[in-house]
């Protein structure tokens, strides 16, 4: 599952390749879409909304489309000089684009649909503030954060109907910042803006064609990859010493019943110590 940030820059490249041009050809490879062509209509602009994409066009009589994709776990958009050789197999391709300079190729799509623009909102509409977005609302995220104090943090910033943007990997590293245990309950979190603010600076740091190794948060603290150390603080680290204290990171899931789907967690034992101990 990509992250905010890598969705991010898919919409960048997108925007830059199709920004202004007009489709010459297009080809949805989904059965409810297969006959819709989109010749001559003209890509206004390409937006990225938490882990969704939106393309929004114009048509011949000024009528407004959006083509709204997601990528889920496998999906990726790829961008070609015209006619290009495709990097990944054809039959996984749902979506062809072409225009008078760039081939748009969506593989893997997750979700692909059509959707008039004014109607956005029944796509994307369930969302909560975007942690990349222009509207970024912090005190809107922690209301709905709260809603459900019950939630442990590690599930509610996974969801991205309170704050839009965050995967695993960063869920992982924003709650080992904090030093908070991803099972912990939301009721359980002192500082929601700050746990926040880490997240949205991880996903902030690797916006960049060349990802910066380093970024400190507000408490001085390094986010994301030490210097000299690439890689994560927990993420995928099971075993191996943290980063702070050297205890060895452990891997786990969390429950179930929390009705979203089940993901692996890392975190350090104890710079996150298990909700209901007082350490
Ligand atoms: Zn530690």
């Amino acid at each position: 599952m990509p992250e905010g940030d890598s969705v991010w820059r898919a919409a960048a490249q997108l925007h830059a390749a199709l920004a202004g041009q007009q489709l010459t050809a297009s080809d949805f490879r989904v059965p409810r879409f297969a006959t819709l062509k989109l010749d001559g209509w003209t890509v206004n602009e390409v937006v990225p909304r938490g882990k969704h994409l939106l393309m929004r066009l114009q048509g011949p009589a000024e009528e407004q489309l959006t083509i709204h994709s997601h990528l889920k776990m496998e999906g990726t958009w790829q961008v070609y000089p015209p006619g290009g050789r495709w990097r990944k197999p054809g039959f996984t391709a749902r979506c062809v684009l072409r225009t008078a300079t760039a081939d748009a190729v969506g593989f893997s799509l997750g979700t692909l649909e059509v959707v008039r623009t004014a109607d956005e909102d029944s796509v994307v509409g369930h969302l909560g503030p975007d942690l990349l977005g222009p509207d970024w609302d912090m005190a809107e995220a922690e209301r709905r954060l709260l809603a459900a104090p019950e939630v442990p943090i590690g599930v509610a910033l996974l969801d991205q109907r309170n704050l839009a943007g965050i995967g695993n990997i960063y869920r992982c590293e924003a709650c080992f910042l904090s030093g908070i245990h991803p099972a912990a309950p939301v009721s359980e979190v002192t500082d929601l803006p700050a746990i926040m603010a880490d997240a949205k600076q991880l996903l902030e740091a690797n916006l960049g064609p060349g990802r910066r190794t380093t970024v400190l948060n507000a408490r001085g603290t390094p986010v994301g990859r030490q210097a000299g150390r690439p890689g994560y603080w927990v993420y995928r680290r099971e075993h191996q010493p943290c980063l702070k204290c050297g205890t060895p990171i452990r891997r786990g899931v969390l429950a179930r019943e929390t009705g979203t789907e089940e993901r692996d967690i890392y975190f350090c034992p104890k710079c996150q110590p298990p909700p209901g101990t007082n350490a």
